[in-house]
């Protein structure tokens, strides 16, 4: 299985990400992981593989592999959020 995230959904997850991370030591409210793009469900954790090729949502286990572009506009958007 592994269906691929575009670079627009990819620069969205890591912004989000980006955001949640930021937010993670000092908020009282933290900030939830955004949910899987196919089942909508919240992960307890998301894991972007050490090579950057993938991501795996935790709870659903649904996988999503990343382009070099997608990735690429992800960090993008992580760095910019
Ligand atoms: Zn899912």
């Amino acid at each position: 299985m592994g269906a691929s995230l575009t670079p627009a959904r990819a620069a969205r997850l890591f912004a989000d990400l980006g955001t949640q991370q930021q937010a993670f030591p000092s908020s009282a409210r933290p900030v939830p992981l955004p949910h899987c793009p196919v089942c909508r469900r919240r992960p307890s954790s998301i894991v972007l593989k050490a090579d950057g090729s993938a991501v795996d949502f935790g709870e659903c286990g649904h996988r999503f592999t990343l382009a070099r572009s997608a990735l690429l506009a992800g960090l993008a958007a992580q760095r910019s959020a």
